[in-house]
């Protein structure tokens, strides 16, 4: 099917992993603004389809759509779909990531080029199919979700640290070169979030990336964040209420970095 004319394109919200975990929670509360959402997924088919599900049932519209964002192929692959299905991308959130613990003298090559991969190269490729509309249209606004771990450095997280330390330099940077077309670029930095990832860390990974104390006991609230806190900020972000504010990194960690 040609891609309608883009003066008839509407605009849209994607998510990378937007099935699971914060990228949900961050689905959920985008796609009840309003805003038509696609919902990126990698593997797991069936939580961006249960996503896309609620976010219909609360009244907004959502489709699924799979690519591997650490793919530059895969990425070029999806936004060209979005735009041949009439839309444009008006809101990225740049959420996919994993994690790859070892420290630095045991990691492979492997390991490291997979998180750099997907926490990083992926938003710059999104980054770059999307930014062309955005300028175009003088409208746009980008969210990164990093991490405190690109921060403040914890043992074992080299590669993650790396990537989210660098989504963080992006981000500052594409503030700078994007503003005057109006399109806005922050960072979300989530201390440590209930979800699928902290849950697959194992106890020894915890105890390494927290100096061997245990987590809750470095977070001045006492507790793991809810994805639905990470969400609530990235709304915020999105919102006009924060017409002004670019460039900068929202930490959301419970007191983790105070
Ligand atoms: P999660 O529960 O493990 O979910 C990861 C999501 O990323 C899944 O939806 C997954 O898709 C998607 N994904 C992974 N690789 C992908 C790829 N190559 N292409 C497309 N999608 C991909 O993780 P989470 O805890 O929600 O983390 C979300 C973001 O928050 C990540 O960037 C993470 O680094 C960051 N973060 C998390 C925490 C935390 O404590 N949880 C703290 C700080 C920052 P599938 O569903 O298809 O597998």
């Amino acid at each position: 099917m040609m891609a309608p004319p883009p003066t008839q394109s509407k605009k849209a919200a994607l998510v990378t992993g937007g099935g699971r975990g914060i990228g949900r929670a961050i689905s959920l509360a985008l796609g009840a603004g309003g805003i038509p959402l696609f919902v990126n997924y990698k593997s797991d088919a069936a939580s961006a389809a249960e996503a896309c599900r609620m976010i219909r049932d609360g009244g907004g519209a959502a489709e699924p759509i799979q690519a591997d964002v650490a793919d530059r192929g895969a990425v070029q692959a999806m936004f060209a779909e979005i735009r041949s299905r009439g839309y444009w991308v008006q809101t990225l959130v740049n959420n996919a990531g994993i994690v790859r613990d070892q420290f630095c003298a045991a990691m492979s090559a492997e390991d490291w080029r997979a998180v750099l991969g997907t926490n990083l190269d992926a938003a710059f490729y999104c980054v770059r199919e999307a930014a062309s509309s955005m300028m175009a249209r003088r409208s746009g606004q980008i969210i990164n979700v990093s991490s405190v771990s690109g921060l403040r450095s914890l043992p074992g997280q080299a590669n993650y640290a790396a990537a989210k330390a660098g989504l963080i330099a992006m981000t500052r940077t594409l503030a700078l070169e994007l503003g005057r077309y109006n399109i806005r670029v922050n960072a979300i930095a989530p201390g440590f979030i209930e979800t699928d990832m902290l849950r697959g860390m194992s106890d020894a990974a915890r105890a390494r990336s927290s100096f061997g104390v245990a987590p809750q006991k470095l977070i001045a609230l006492g507790r793991f964040g809810r994805p639905e806190e990470v969400a609530q900020c990235a709304a915020f972000l999105v919102s006009p209420a924060a017409s002004y504010i670019t460039g900068h990194v929202l930490v959301v960690d419970g007191g983790l970095s105070a």
